[in-house]
């Protein structure tokens, strides 16, 4: 559908498209639950951790107490490694993320994905949507790819212009208009070329 449109830029959401979030949700419960002994210190760093200001490196404050980086790799989608490492050769790949959490940066860099995204083509924002507006036209709408689990955005993406995506890895949602519908990240290659 978008062959000769020569995308240059894809950019991927991150909760339910590259993390399972249910998955990762269970793992950090059954985690605390099963080590009581580290409850106090745990309780301290979830306090500490969730009034961090998003975008504030983290990772190193709480490497160890409850931020297991086995549970995040654990908790990615079986597609998404072995889809991001043949783009990453061909494609500039970011992230549009909707939180206010830090948690969100912490995902990514837990889950060993950091190296995959251009540090200034990740945005993590309360209303991810507004900023993508305004970054996505700077790029050149024709060069740029969105794949998102959110059918809104999805629509608000080809309302836009650019290559839209809706991951349904349950096959049970319909594309909105312009958008391409996929159950595995692995798909998007064969609807694009670089
Ligand atoms: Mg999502």
């Amino acid at each position: 559908m978008n062959k000769g449109k020569q995308i240059t830029h894809i950019f991927f959401d991150i909760d339910f498209t590259l993390v399972n979030t249910d998955e990762l949700h269970r793992h950090i419960i059954s985690n605390i639950l099963h080590k009581p002994s580290q409850f106090p210190h745990t309780a301290n760093s979830l306090f500490q951790f969730f009034s961090t200001p998003p975008g504030t490196n983290s990772v190193p404050l709480f490497r160890g107490t409850w931020l297991d980086p086995a549970e995040y790799k654990k908790s990615m989608y079986p597609d998404v490694l072995p889809a991001l490492q043949s783009m990453t050769i061909m494609f500039q790949l970011g992230i549009f993320s909707q939180s206010r959490s830090p948690l969100q940066r912490l995902k990514i860099e837990l889950s060993g994905l950091s190296s995959f995204f251009r540090k200034d083509l990740i945005f993590i924002a309360p209303h991810k949507w507004s900023v993508a507006k305004k970054v996505l036209p700077t790029l050149g709408l024709e060069k740029v790819a969105v794949i998102d689990d959110r059918i809104d955005i999805c629509n608000q993406a080809a309302k836009l212009g650019v290559q839209s995506f809706l991951i349904d890895r349950e096959n049970n949602k319909i594309a909105p208009k312009n958008t391409i519908g996929i159950q595995s990240l692995t798909e998007i290659l064969t609807h694009i070329t670089s």
